[in-house]
């Protein structure tokens, strides 16, 4: 695993209208194949916090394709630390898919519940419950989605120049994008790409200013730099068509640059999208952050030229 500053590339992309369009990508990625991209960052600090408090091991929670497991899982077992994750859906087994396969194999205890009880997983009393029942355990919430995260998520930009016009990435849970609004230069201006159907987003980041600032002024004063884009999801989570599979394995030709369908191939098609639209100025300075999530795209393998 490299740790270190992830590299940061400079792109030149021809499947634009007009002039070919140049970006930074911070490669995120490129971190590990398998704790990828903004898991890492993600999950950095709520290691650290769980070893200070001299616990055994992570508990957490995710789906059955989640790259947050898989990461936690391979994270956990490099640090030595147990990992045991709740998973959504009772009828799974671990050799369901090769998500939780690997997640086994990284020594992960898998737990399989219904959804309506997955459904607790932010519930207070429920996680009292949990914490009392798995005192060895720190608990870090689905997704990585914590104070933490957030904090880890700040070291992205902070790797950069971090002068950039526009920064472009994908959001989940909101807390990768709550990093880097903290985090970003007074004139930058974050767009978010949501890999989900639906408005909540911004409220959820938001939700995450506010439990590490604080403060009310300071919340809407970050929330002044972002842009939501919340029609980049092509019919929801995971949702895909012939002209997302296309583009992904175009940018794969032009560029080298591997994408995968449900979060940085969207966010890429939506910041080309903006630049063919002329929301991005040709002497604009942008970067693109590859959050990874590679790992979940093998679903994908008869469409996509590069697996
Ligand atoms: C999990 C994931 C995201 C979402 O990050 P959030 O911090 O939850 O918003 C984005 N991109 C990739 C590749 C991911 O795996």
């Amino acid at each position: 695993m490299n740790t270190s500053k992830s590299i940061l590339e400079k792109v030149r992309l021809s499947i634009v209208e007009g002039e070919p369009f140049s970006f930074d990508i911070k490669r995120d990625d490129l971190i590990d194949p398998i704790i990828s991209g903004n898991k890492w960052r993600k999950l950095q600090y709520n290691l650290l916090k769980a070893e200070a408090l001299s616990k055994f091991g992570i508990l957490t929670f995710g789906g059955p394709f989640s790259n947050h497991l898989i990461a936690t899982a391979k994270a956990c077992s490099v640090a030595g630390l147990k990992s045991m994750a709740w998973v959504r859906g009772d009828e799974l087994r671990s050799e369901s898919n090769d998500t939780l396969k690997a997640c086994a194999e990284y020594g992960m205890e898998l737990v399989f519940i219904s959804r309506s009880e997955y459904r607790k997983k932010d519930d207070v009393f429920f996680l009292k419950e949990l914490a009392s029942k798995f005192p060895d355990y720190y608990i870090v919430p689905e997704g990585g989605k914590s104070y933490y995260g957030v904090v880890g998520c700040q070291h992205i930009l902070q790797e950069t120049t971090n002068d950039y016009d526009h920064v472009y990435l994908a959001g989940g849970t909101g807390t990768t994008a709550a990093g880097v609004l903290l985090s970003a230069s007074e004139k930058t201006k974050v767009h978010v790409v949501s890999a989900l159907k639906g408005a909540f987003l911004q409220n959820d980041i938001q939700q995450l200013l506010r439990q590490v600032l604080n403060d009310e002024n300071g919340v809407a004063y970050y929330l002044k730099h972002l842009v939501m884009i919340n029609d980049g999801h092509f019919g929801g989570y995971a949702r895909v068509n012939q002209e997302l599979l296309d583009f992904i394995n175009q940018v794969y030709a032009d560029l080298g640059l591997k994408l995968d369908p449900i979060y940085t191939g969207k966010a890429v098609f939506a910041m080309v999208k903006d630049y063919n639209e002329g929301l991005i100025g040709p002497e604009d300075k942008v970067l693109f952050i590859h959050t990874g999530g590679l790992q979940g795209a093998t679903t994908w393998k008869d469409e996509l030229s590069f697996l």
